[in-house]
């Protein structure tokens, strides 16, 4: 990974070949990075996504062996079980420029990513809640 700071956090450029999930929790560790915000464009292959059922608490999971435009991530790091947890959603176009989408649970970086990360202060805690069946950032009533 390459990375500069900007103004109000970092701009990284996730190298080819990287797990990207991975190397941004790896850079929040790198960093002292207790929350942040995230944003991100590039080329990513062996894709992972998936789509929850609320009423069944569990994701469907599909694999997307193929090289796909990453058209747009968005997403957070947060703290789960002491260590970073980074929590994204990811739109996939392909090569007719049709897209998919979902939760990403993995992707390996195909040419490069671009990643906008904004740390937020924190720490932000992640919990299970197992009214909902997934962990949910810990934040108090507002
Ligand atoms: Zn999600």
């Amino acid at each position: 990974m390459r990375g500069a700071r900007t103004a109000g956090g970092y701009l990284l450029r996730v190298e080819k070949g990287e797990e990207l999930l991975s190397a941004l929790a790896a850079f929040a560790t790198r960093h002292d990075i207790l929350a942040a915000s995230l944003t991100a464009i590039g080329a990513v292959r062996d894709a992972e996504l998936g789509y929850f059922y609320p009423e069944e608490q569990r994701y469907d999971r599909r694999r997307l062996a193929a090289e796909y435009e990453l058209v747009h991530l968005s997403g957070n790091v947060s703290r789960r079980d002491g260590a970073p947890f980074v929590h994204a959603h990811a739109v996939l176009g392909g090569p007719a420029l049709e897209c998919l989408s979902g939760h990403l649970f993995s992707a390996t970086v195909a040419v490069t990513v671009e990643v906008h990360l904004v740390p937020l202060g924190g720490p932000v805690e992640r919990r299970l809640d197992p009214a909902v069946g997934i962990a949910l950032l810990d934040l108090p009533e507002i």
